[in-house]
């Protein structure tokens, strides 16, 4: 049934048009503390803005606890071909059209597979200004730490699931998961 499932959700992620998907066991995720402490640094201006970011989305210890109660992982991506190095349209239309393929793939999974865990493609953006910290999150079904909030090394989830990070010159690739 194990890989049944795995390979139903795998499918669920290319219907979704997913272009790139893998799968690691959650054996090989490694939760690095120093993750952490880039988000506590704000190079991307979302720590303590935004419920699904550290603080707020929880600490380190939770996160190890959450990824070691599931046995699975699969890695879905979003691949766009871009035009040059700099192509800024390619790399905004990529990210997001991966945000918007996210709602359905996770309403999709929800439907057969017990508590998922989903760690998406950094902060949370579906509210143009996040209601942190003084109303509650708008829309809790579907706002999703990143991995970076749960301590993994993008780069090294993909190298886990045996997908490429990066798929070579002038492609960009938008990288989240589920945990199962
Ligand atoms: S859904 Fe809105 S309120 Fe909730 S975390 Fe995302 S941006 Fe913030």
């Amino acid at each position: 049934m194990g890989s049944e499932l795995i390979e139903k959700v795998m499918q669920a992620a290319r219907d979704h048009e997913f272009e790139c998907v893998g799968y690691a066991p959650t054996s090989k995720l490694v939760v690095r503390p120093e993750v952490r402490d880039m988000c506590a640094a704000d190079k991307c201006h979302s720590y303590d803005r935004n419920w699904t970011c550290p603080p707020a989305c929880g600490d380190i210890e939770f996160f190890q606890g959450e990824i070691d109660k599931r046995d699975h992982c699969v890695v879905f991506q979003s691949v766009g071909q871009m035009e040059d190095d700099f192509d800024l349209d390619v790399m905004f239309d990529t990210a997001e059209d991966h945000k918007d393929r996210i709602p359905d793939f996770i309403k999709e999974v929800r439907e057969y597979v017990d508590d998922p865990l989903f760690l998406l493609m950094g902060a949370c953006t579906i509210c143009d200004e996040c209601a942190y910290p003084d109303e509650p999150c708008r829309f809790p079904d579907l706002a999703m730490p990143s991995m970076e909030a749960a301590g993994l090394v993008v780069s090294d989830v993909c190298k886990a699931a045996d997908i490429p990070y990066n798929h070579g010159p002038q492609t960009i690739a938008y990288s989240s998961c589920v945990l199962f």
